[in-house]
């Protein structure tokens, strides 16, 4: 998978397209999903170009993962999910029908989720 500096999300980090922001450190942006799949569901994502989060792993700075570990941590907090409970997905490729190429965290939450999130 190759980056496209394009992709939407990095139009919503360069402030082209707007988003429902939720928090944000030096290192990531969280913000709403604009299709919500549970009651809470924000997005996680770095401020720097990564691909995946196989292209994260490998290539970001541990101070890049801490500071975005840290704002998904945050973001449930934020939210109130602590007590309740959420769960935090990220779908990496075409078996896992990852839609947008930039690296990002779903965090989802508000309700009882089920077993496991299913597919759209
Ligand atoms: P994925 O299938 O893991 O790549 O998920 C991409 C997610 O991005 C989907 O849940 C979309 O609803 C969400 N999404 C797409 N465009 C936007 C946008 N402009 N603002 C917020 N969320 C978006």
């Amino acid at each position: 998978m190759t980056y496209d500096s394009d992709n939407i999300f990095a139009r919503i980090l360069r402030g082209e397209i707007p988003c429902t922001r939720v928090y944000e450190n030096e290192y990531a942006l969280a913000f709403e999903d604009i299709n919500p799949l549970a009651p809470v569901h924000v997005l996680v994502i770095p401020k720097a170009a990564y691909v995946s989060h196989a292209d994260f792993a490998a290539r970001a700075s541990d101070a890049e993962i801490a500071g975005f570990t840290r704002a998904v941590g945050e973001v449930a907090k934020i939210r109130g999910l602590d007590e309740t409970g959420y769960r935090t997905v990220a779908n990496h490729g075409a078996d896992a029908r990852q839609d947008v190429l930039h690296y990002h965290v779903h965090v989802l939450g508000g309700h009882n989720l089920g077993v496991m999130i299913t597919a759209r």
